[in-house]
C-alpha cells in the first residue's frame, strides 16, 4: 500500500488558529465538527497523542475514503485496517485525515491523499 498526490492542510490549519486569536473567525466557524464526525472519531478515529489546539482535550484522527472506485463506500470513515482491505481488493482512492475533538467539536483536514496497492 502506498500514497501518492500527498496535500498538506497544515498551511490552512495554522492560519484559521491565527484567524480564531485575531477574531477574524470564531469559535463556532471552527469547532463545528457534525454528529457523523463525532461518531467517527469514537467509533473509528485513533488517538493522536496530540492536544486540541482549542481546549487541550486528546484529539482523535478519522480517515475517510473518496472516489468512484467505492461505489456506496464512498464518503465513509474507515478504519487503517478497512483501508489496507479495500486496497487489497485492487482499488484506488482518496484518503483524508481529518482530526476531530471530542470535547469541543473542532475539527480540521489534515491531508488529502491518494492510496493504492503496489502489488
Ligand atoms: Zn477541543
Amino acid at each position: 500500500m502506498a500514497y501518492r498526490n500527498e496535500i498538506s492542510y497544515e498551511w490552512e490549519r495554522a492560519q484559521h488558529l491565527r484567524d480564531l486569536r485575531a477574531g477574524r473567525m470564531s469559535r463556532d466557524e471552527l469547532c463545528d465538527a457534525d454528529f457523523l464526525l463525532r461518531a467517527a472519531a469514537e467509533h473509528h478515529g485513533v488517538d493522536m497523542h496530540k492536544s486540541c489546539p482549542i481546549c487541550e482535550h486528546d484529539l482523535r484522527l478519522t480517515r475517510w475514503v473518496y472516489g468512484d472506485s467505492l461505489g456506496r463506500r464512498a464518503g465513509s470513515a474507515r478504519s487503517e485496517q478497512e483501508i489496507a482491505d479495500l486496497v487489497a481488493e485492487g482499488l484506488e482512492f482518496t484518503v483524508h485525515a481529518v482530526e476531530v475533538c471530542p470535547a469541543c467539536r473542532w475539527n480540521h483536514l489534515l491531508r488529502a491523499a491518494t492510496v493504492y496497492s503496489l502489488g
